[in-house]
């Protein structure tokens, strides 16, 4: 097949690395997003971990008892804000249907193979393009505070030794070897899993660093340009309407992340992804040598950090809320006591930047990356938790499956329907 126009909906970490991939594959490439520039909605400020270490579904056994204790507790890992929404409750079914053992076992199967292959193809387009991004590629730390959450976990990663994906077992002292920023927590910790293979860095930088790549092989933006419709003649998109006038293209790629479903629908593409809200806070780094060295989570407190340059961002929380995105400075108290604790010998919290994203959740936990059942439309959406993780191997996916390769990945899993 020869070389084609692509037009790519959406400029997250997603739609960015897809566009890059193709334009490396020789096509012609249109990038097209409502927004000023690229990776501002749930690619501007997560947790920055690139973590094939962590890739399990999020849907599993204990799952259920979590959201249900959620109606009537804040503290718990994921949390249920019921709403008068029946696509909300529809997804929670489809979400709870996927919380036996066996399923989470399998869900997981899925999502860590694809983050291991992503991490390949995630650090060839590094070397590729020298992109900088506030890497850091000393591994990451999973802590656990009690000894039963260290062993469940541990017991839990036999799974993704199996898969040669290392986690090493450590005590608080070793843990505080690995990383002296921990100072404030390994004494109190019963230990943890240091993962020495992931990584971590900021996906708002990369995206953006990479756009600037894109453009230098070819590839257009047409930002501030919203999407409203993709109209369909026959079996294929014929072109897509936007506020700034109509594109057209020989094919298009679907990167939305969460407002993906709302453009296909009309299609007949019925895409299970529902938001899942999480926060963050970002803060300047006061004293280097006493701040973490790498990215980790603490477990019993919900909450994922990672030191990006001269800042240090840490995150939390799961809800299942609809797609509101406003926030009110009291959200973030119980994240902002926790990450004092930890951190606030060597960050400043006075002044921290806020954040609310969210996560394009499928039920199983694993992205839709395919065909559509529309000729030249192709899917890339519902990357979840892992999407940072996941882009490089999905862009590469989406690319081989276009001009007709077949992927050195097997779609079982990835697939739509
Ligand atoms: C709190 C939090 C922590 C996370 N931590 C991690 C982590 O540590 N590691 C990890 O791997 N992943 C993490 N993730 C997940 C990761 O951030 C997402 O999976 C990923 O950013 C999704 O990328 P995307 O490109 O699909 O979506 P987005 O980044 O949301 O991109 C979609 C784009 O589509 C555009 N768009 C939407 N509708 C329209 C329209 N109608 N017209 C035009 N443009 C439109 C938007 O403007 C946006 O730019 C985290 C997420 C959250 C919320």
């Amino acid at each position: 097949m020869g070389p084609r126009h692509f037009l790519v909906l959406g400029a997250g970490v997603v739609g960015v690395t897809t566009a890059y991939k193709l334009a490396a594959n020789g096509h012609r490439v249109t990038v097209v997003d409502a927004e000023d520039r690229a990776a501002m909605v749930t690619s501007y400020a997560n947790a920055g971990l690139l973590a094939p270490a962590q890739g399990y579904a999020w849907a599993s056994p204990s799952a259920p008892g979590l959201m249900l204790r959620s109606l009537w507790r804040g503290d718990q890992a994921i949390r249920v804000r019921p709403r008068a929404s029946w696509r909300q409750w529809r997804w929670m079914l489809r979400f709870l249907r996927e919380c036996t053992a066996a399923r989470h076992a399998a869900n997981s199967a899925v999502t860590s193979a694809l983050c291991q292959f992503s991490q390949l193809h995630m650090n060839r387009i590094v070397r590729e393009t020298g992109v900088r991004y506030d890497a850091v590629q000393g591994g990451l730390m999973y802590i656990y505070r009690s000894s039963s959450g260290l062993e469940s976990a541990d017991s839990k990663a036999a799974m993704l030794r199996q898969r040669g994906i290392r986690l090493e077992r450590m005590s608080g002292r070793d843990m505080l070897e690995v990383d002296p920023g921990l100072s404030r927590i390994a004494g109190d910790a019963a230990g943890g899993l240091y993962a020495p293979g992931d990584e971590s860095g900021d996906a708002h930088l990369f995206t953006n660093a990479l756009v600037e790549r894109a453009e230098a092989m070819g590839v257009t933006f047409r930002f501030s340009t919203r999407v409203t419709r993709l109209v369909r003649r026959g079996s294929t998109i014929a072109r897509v309407e936007t506020d700034q006038g109509d594109m057209t293209a020989d094919d298009y790629v679907l990167c939305l992340g969460v407002r993906s479903p709302d453009l296909v629908r009309h299609l007949g593409i019925d895409l299970p992804i529902w938001p899942v809200r999480g926060y963050s806070i970002t803060v300047p780094v006061t004293d280097r040598e006493a701040a973490p060295r790498i990215g980790g989570v603490d477990y019993e407190n919900l909450m994922a950090y990672c030191p990006m340059g001269d800042r240090l961002r840490i995150t939390a929380t799961a809800e299942i809320a609809g797609h509101d995105r406003r926030f009110t400075q009291a959200d973030f108290a119980p994240l902002l006591d926790k990450a004092q604790a930890m951190f606030g010998h060597c960050a400043d919290f006075s002044n921290p930047e806020y954040w609310v994203g969210l996560r394009p959740m499928t039920p199983h936990g694993a992205p839709i990356v395919d065909r559509s059942p529309v000729g030249n439309l192709w899917l890339n959406v519902g990357h979840g938790h892992l999407g940072w993780t996941m882009s490089g191997g999905c862009a590469a996916i989406i690319a081989d499956l276009v001009d007709g390769r077949v992927p050195n990945y097997d779609l079982e899993g990835l697939r739509y329907g």
